[in-house]
């Protein structure tokens, strides 16, 4: 992907973050995640049916990256089966790392896929995809 378009993709999702606001609805798990390295602190709602992720709402103080990337993540999860979202987070995390990993399941997440170039910043990218692992893990052993 052309990096001005990245950009431009990042900017937009950091002004115009999608289902900022949280609805403290008891339906919804929580999880509360913050990054000692930067000023993120998100609080993540998401809501599951039938093993799917039906929505996921934020709110939180975080820098461009941070946010930019919750709103991707929300984006790209919402609709998305708990072993499909595990795949694609999986993916995330691996491009991040600078491992291999398959491009075609990370929808608009890929304008991340520089962000190594960058290390400070890579727990700013990863900090919400880490509170929806922490949430899959919570399902998994549950059952
Ligand atoms: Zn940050």
């Amino acid at each position: 992907m052309d990096s001005n378009l990245k950009r431009e993709i990042i900017l937009e999702n950091y002004q115009n973050p999608k289902n900022k606001g949280l609805l403290n609805d008891e339906t919804y798990m929580k999880v509360n995640m913050n990054n000692e390295s930067c000023i993120d602190e998100v609080n993540l709602e998401v809501k599951i049916e039938n093993d799917i992720i039906k929505d996921i709402r934020f709110d939180g103080e975080a820098c461009a990256i941070s946010t930019s990337s919750t709103s991707i993540m929300i984006s790209v999860l919402i609709g998305k089966t708990l072993t499909e979202a595990e795949t694609i987070l999986q993916n995330f995390v691996n491009m991040i790392d600078e491992k291999p990993y398959d491009k075609s399941v990370l929808e608009e997440a890929i304008v991340y896929d520089d962000i190594y170039k960058n290390p400070n910043r890579k727990k700013c990218a990863l900090l919400s995809w880490w509170g929806i692992e922490k949430i899959l893990n919570q399902i998994k052993n549950a059952k």
